[in-house]
């Protein structure tokens, strides 16, 4: 299965992503995880890439399609993937398909979490002092949070066109959050 894990910045993604690969036949597949890694390891990509995640603007497509194509058959050899951060743009989710379809696969399902912009500013706001992520300031996550508004919300008519949209409310604790998501995949028999 292949699942995309859908949602503004601070919604939690990450945090259920790792959850929900625990005890399933699945791995995560990050971009924000692959560019700060190359960050960390001192990577011409990761020179590249550093000042646009640090003001929290969108790395290009081409940058993160690479990154994932890369994991795919890892992924595949597992069971599955949960994309996480990726895509978030309608280039992004067309090349997603493309590369799918070409291993005789296909994202499975799309999990929006739900959250409002004024939740997103005071949770975020909590994290600034302890995350230690360049982009966990006000100024960044405003950017971050209109990248996701202008260039990432347009994929929800995508996938709900394709039939693989479902929403889950991502306001509440991680545990009922979580417990959202599994009711949302055993509505769906997975
Ligand atoms: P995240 O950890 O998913 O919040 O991503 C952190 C930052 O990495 C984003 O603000 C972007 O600068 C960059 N990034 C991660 N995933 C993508 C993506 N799919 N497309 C473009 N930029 C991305």
């Amino acid at each position: 299965m292949n699942l995309i894990l859908f949602g503004p910045p601070a919604a939690g993604k990450g945090t259920q992503a790792k959850r929900l690969v625990d005890g399933r036949n699945m791995v995560q597949l990050s971009t924000g995880d692959m560019l700060r890694a190359a960050i960390a390891s001192g990577s011409e990509l990761g020179q590249r890439v550093s000042g646009i995640m640090q003001r929290g603007e969108l790395v290009s497509d081409e940058i993160v399609v690479e990154l994932i194509e890369q994991r795919l058959p890892e992924a595949e050899a597992a069971g599955g993937a949960i994309f996480d951060g990726f895509p978030r743009t309608l280039p992004q989710a067309e090349a997603l398909d493309v590369m799918l379809k070409g291993r005789g696969s296909q994202i499975d399902l799309v999990l929006r979490l739900k959250v409002d912009d004024e939740a997103l500013k005071s949770r975020i706001a909590g994290r600034f002092a302890e995350s230690g992520r360049p982009d966990d300031n006000p100024e960044s996550f405003l950017v971050r949070l209109n990248a996701y508004n202008v260039q990432t919300a347009p994929l929800l008519p995508y996938y709900q066109g394709q039939g693989k949209l479902t929403e889950v409310d991502g306001m509440g604790t991680m545990d009922t959050v979580a417990a959202g998501i599994d009711a949302a995949l055993n509505g769906v028999g997975r």
